[in-house]
């Protein structure tokens, strides 16, 4: 016997449901799982939900090492700012490029005031 937990509601469904018999929601994309008296361990939700979250050392090591790589690093910014990327790494890619635009802007600007095009 097996049931779906809602993530919504915390209600427990039947193995073969596909919304939620309490608020509707989908469960389409919630594991089954093997019926057990055991509570949901709510703490434990959380932890892995803010794990994921979580930008890792790994991952902005990678971002650093692309982003310090002349010209493929305007593209690696608009990636990292509209990708499917967490949205910690999505904010940090649209504040680089609003920074590395208004850096291209004043770079311009001088150039055309001082004539050295
Ligand atoms: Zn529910």
């Amino acid at each position: 016997m097996t049931h779906k937990i809602c993530k919504e509601c915390g209600e427990i469904n039947s193995g073969s449901a596909r919304y939620c018999s309490n608020c509707n929601s989908s469960l389409l994309d919630v594991k089954k799982t093997e019926q057990s008296t055991e509570p949901i361990n709510y703490s434990k939700v959380q932890s892995i939900a803010y794990s994921s979250d979580t930008v890792t050392i790994g991952q902005w090591v990678g971002i650093m090492i692309v982003l310090a790589i002349p010209f493929i690093n305007i593209i690696a910014l608009f990636v990292i700012a509209f990708g499917e990327f967490n949205e910690s790494i999505n904010n940090f890619g649209k504040a680089s490029l609003i920074l590395a635009l208004v850096g291209i802007v004043i770079a311009i600007l001088l150039r055309g005031c001082t004539g050295l095009l």
